[in-house]
């Protein structure tokens, strides 16, 4: 079925990015309610290139780890919008706002479910390159799903990696400040492994890990934590099971760091299997 952009109305905002404004809408013609991400500025190049990497990589999706994409609208006016299935408890950063820090079986539940999406994203060549609390959506049954692809990349022989930029680079892994060290030799798929390690290490401990609770993240502070400093580590009362996986996402050294398929053999998963999805 097809849903026409005539037939949705405009609920509220549910968040704002880079160029765009994510709206909760309802389809007037079933009540279902929907996300629409809309990009305003079709002059804006960087954001329509953004746009539609993002729409080619939403429609070649199909896993209940990764937000799932309806319908895409372009105006003859520039804007460009894509429907998405509405994910209704915000995201991994409102959420520990909302309850402070998580426990070792919230944490392991919701790893879990971020390593399926990026194990499935990976074994189709897809890398995400902004994995990151506010791109993280959960639902009211700790559902978690993989959004934002704006800065994402199909691996192919012509992907060029070294040319790839982000928004923030406080998630970014220390070999992608310097992707022609290691010979030109980058992997992005385990540039997310790091951004997944920063992101659980922030919901365990509750706030961002690299730099001192409360100091700003700017550029320099933030580069010279990542390229100079140390991996961060767990507090003493953490445990060693969780200490371990975070060791294996947080490897200075790509090839020390595990891959999503890897991580999820891990024993701190492990040990939290329950009922399984
Ligand atoms: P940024 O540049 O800040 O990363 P962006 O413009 O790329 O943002 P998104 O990250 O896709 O936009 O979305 C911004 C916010 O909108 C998200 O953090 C989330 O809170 C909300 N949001 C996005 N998609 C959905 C969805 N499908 N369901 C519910 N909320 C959503
Ligand atoms: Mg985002």
């Amino acid at each position: 079925v097809t849903i026409p952009s005539t037939e949705l109305e405009r609920l509220g905002v549910l968040g704002h990015g880079n160029g765009g404004t994510v709206y909760k809408v309802q389809d007037k013609c079933t009540s279902k309610i929907y996300a629409l991400k809309v990009i305003h500025d079709g002059g804006d190049e960087t954001t329509r290139r953004k746009v539609y990497k993002e729409i080619d990589i939403l429609r070649k999706t199909d896993s209940p780890h990764v937000v799932r994409c309806y319908e895409t609208y372009e105006k003859p006016w520039g804007e460009v919008a894509i429907l998405m299935e509405y994910v209704d408890a915000g995201n991994l950063a409102t959420l520990r706002r909302k309850k402070g820090t998580l426990s070792d079986p919230e944490l392991a539940d919701i790893t879990r479910q971020i390593l399926k999406g990026l194990s499935y994203l990976h074994g189709n060549k897809i890398i995400h390159l902004d994995i990151k609390p506010s791109n993280l959506l959960v639902n009211d049954k700790m559902q978690v799903k993989i959004a934002d692809f704006g800065e994402s990349m199909i691996m192919d022989r012509t992907s060029d990696l070294c040319n790839t930029y982000v928004g923030t680079c406080a998630y970014m892994s220390p070999e992608r400040f310097d992707p022609n060290a290691n010979g030109g030799n980058f992997n992005g798929f385990l540039a997310d492994i790091w951004s997944l390690g920063v992101t659980l290490m922030e919901l365990y401990v509750g706030h961002f890990p690299l730099l001192p609770a409360g100091k700003k993240p700017d550029w320099p502070s933030l580069m010279c934590a990542i390229c100079f400093d140390d991996p961060p580590t767990l507090p003493p009362a953490a445990s060693d099971e969780l200490r371990n996986f975070l060791e294996c996402c947080l490897q200075k050294d790509p090839s020390k760091r595990w891959s999503a398929f890897q991580l999820l053999e891990h024993p701190f998963l492990i040990k939290y299997t329950a009922n399984d999805d």
